[in-house]
């Protein structure tokens, strides 16, 4: 599998695609790993987790240039996602001793109870290429703590990464056949579903998270999806500062090219202010520089996938024959590479694809409302269900708004945000099940009921 680098087009790595066979065989070793690696104190295992923390960190210059360079992500950005993404392995480092705790249901009376939580045994990440380090996490690090093996297949363009994360586990003391990275594209991603695993992590699209969830439904184990979503942000007439709000949202939607799970993918605003934001964000846009990803100063690389691109062209296109109105970008960029510039159109309804499929790049589209409920039909007006914004100086409309938003995370005033602490999940086409938190601990366990008369 050749490995191309987004900004340039060369081809920049040739990996092994791994095959159905060779994913049978890993399996069974993984299968003898998890068992000794079960019996090793929690201790322990934190121990390792912590110590590839660091082996992490010290290598965060290559890293990073390795993650840039596969996928496109701005030097600075790949530098914040790695280090920024330790506060994952602290929180779950800290917090999950107390989680996998016995719990005493009943001691009193002739039978008394507890729960005691088992690991899953060997499980399946199948993830993205947008934040590998992220949502890498959210997945191999509780399940490894917990004393699960895994079968880890990164994304086909982030390909390398994954093989450092996979040496840099095993540097740590992560046994071989406890981690095991397997490189290659939607083949050896169905090879995983077709052996036995005891639960499918899986990140990426809606598309491909329905077919894998069909294909493991009849095996009956854990099986949890992170995808897509098409993430409104609303502005309220009553934002103190416009430009600082215009400010945010740009951030919000065009970090990582857009390129972000939770990305503003739609943005609504209250017609008293709309004319004035919208100004202030196409000001902000203006001054995006868009270009090689190694640059410092770069604040948009190319998109990390080629098809991507007419799939932007078809939105904006789709978008002006039904009306709206193009202010600034879409003009096609010569030079070499994935480039698509940072595009902002007016004029939008929920007829155009634009403000209803995922669009996963540096696009969007703004949309004037009357008020907070036409706002608040609009947010909801989606299959998708990941996360939604409000910007307002007021608390408690935000929070009115929030609280009648069909969305698994909410944001006032601020968006695009994971945190260890909360639990990370998506509604309707945006997910199944939850990562991080003590739930994104507990999905890594099965209960085991004891009742015990003696
Ligand atoms: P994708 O669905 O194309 O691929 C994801 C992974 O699935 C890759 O490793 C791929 O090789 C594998 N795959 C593809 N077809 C398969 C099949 N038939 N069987 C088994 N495996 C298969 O998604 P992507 O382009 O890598 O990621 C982008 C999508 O991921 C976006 O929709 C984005 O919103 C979503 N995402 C969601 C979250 C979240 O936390 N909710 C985080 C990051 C990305």
């Amino acid at each position: 599998m050749k490995i191309i680098n987004p900004a340039t087009e060369e081809v920049i790595d040739q990996v092994k695609e791994y095959s159905s066979e060779d994913v049978r065989s890993i399996y069974l070793e993984l299968l003898n790993g998890q068992k000794i690696w079960h019996d090793i104190p929690l201790s322990e295992r934190v121990k390792a987790i912590e110590k590839f923390g660091e082996l992490i960190k010290e290598s965060v210059e290559e890293l990073a240039a390795t993650l840039t360079a596969e996928m496109g992500k701005p030097i600075k950005q790949a530098r914040n996602e790695i280090l920024g993404a330790h506060n994952r392995i602290e929180f779950f480092a800290k917090q999950t001793e107390k989680w996998l705790k016995e719990e005493w249901n009943s001691k009193s009376g002739k039978t008394k109870e507890k729960t005691v939580y088992e690991p899953l045994g060997v499980i399946g990440n199948i993830s993205a290429w947008n934040y590998p380090y992220n949502v890498g996490y959210n997945v191999f690090i509780p399940a490894l703590i917990c004393g699960n093996a895994v079968f880890y297949k990164p994304s086909e363009h982030a390909t390398l990464t994954g093989l450092k994360i996979e040496k840099l586990m095993h540097q740590a003391g992560v046994p071989e056949n406890v981690f095991k990275a397997v490189t290659g594209g939607k083949t050896t991603g169905e090879a995983l579903l077709k052996i036995p695993l005891n639960g499918y992590f899986f990140t990426g699209s809606y598309h491909t998270g329905q077919k894998i969830a069909s294909e493991v439904a009849p095996k009956m184990v854990s099986l949890q999806m992170e995808l897509g979503g098409k993430d409104p942000l609303y502005v309220t007439d009553d934002v103190e500062d416009i430009a600082k709000n215009a400010a945010m949202a740009v951030e919000g939607k065009f970090y990582n090219a857009g390129q972000s799970c939770c990305a503003v993918e739609r943005i609504y605003v209250h017609e008293k202010i709309y004319n004035r934001f919208v100004d202030e964000f196409v000001k902000v846009v203006e001054l995006l520089r868009v270009g090689d990803p190694t640059r410092e100063d770069t604040d948009m690389g190319p998109l990390a996938r080629k098809e991507q691109l007419d799939f932007l062209l078809f939105q904006v296109n789709d978008a002006l024959d039904k009306g709206a109105r193009l202010l600034t970008g879409d003009e096609s960029l010569e030079s070499k590479g994935n480039y698509f510039e940072p595009t902002v159109l007016t004029d939008v309804n929920h007829h155009m694809s634009l403000m209803v499929d995922e669009t996963f790049g540096p696009l969007v589209g703004i949309q004037k409302v009357e008020d907070d409920e036409e706002a608040i039909a609009l947010m909801n007006n989606t299959s998708f269900g990941l996360t939604a914004a409000v910007f307002s100086s007021n608390e408690n409309r935000a929070k009115n708004i929030l609280d009648q938003v069909n969305a698994g995370t909410v944001y006032w005033n601020c968006c695009d945000r994971v945190s260890p602490t909360s639990p990370w999940s998506g509604r309707k086409n945006s997910g199944l099940g939850s990562t991080l938190s003590h739930q994104g601990i507990r999905a890594f366990v099965q209960p085991k009921a004891y009742h015990l008369r003696g």
